[in-house]
């Protein structure tokens, strides 16, 4: 854990964010700033600072990233309608918060 992360913060419970799912392996909640009407976090616990920072250890965090993001999809009811997943990485590709996560967002109208 990074003592300045804000994620690392949400994940030790040290905020007042709520959990939509979590295991082991790392936590779900809602973006402050949705861009659209299911926005979702899918934050591993693990203090990884970007995709740039991986190593093969890591696979089984991003494998249950992806299984994850697919069940929350399902449970907010956009499975079938349609949704991204994406992850930005460095300040290039808009990466403003330095611990991996990947966004979910569906229910476009
Ligand atoms: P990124 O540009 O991929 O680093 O995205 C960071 C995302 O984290 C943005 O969509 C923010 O709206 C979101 N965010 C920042 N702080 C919080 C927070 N405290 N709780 C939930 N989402 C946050
Ligand atoms: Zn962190």
């Amino acid at each position: 854990m990074e003592k300045d992360c804000i994620f690392c913060n949400i994940v030790a419970g040290k905020t007042e964010t709520e959990f939509l799912y979590q295991d082991d392996m790392l936590v779900v909640f809602r973006d402050i700033n949705p861009h659209a009407p299911v926005h979702l976090l899918i934050v591993p616990k693990k203090h990884i600072r970007s995709i740039n920072d991986l190593t093969e250890a890591d696979q089984p965090i991003l494998s249950e990233m992806l299984m994850v993001a697919k069940d929350m999809a399902a449970e907010h009811g956009i499975a079938q309608s349609g949704y991204r997943l994406f992850i930005n990485v460095e300040r290039g590709g808009g990466q403003v918060i330095f611990h991996l996560h990947l966004h979910l967002i569906g229910g476009f109208r």
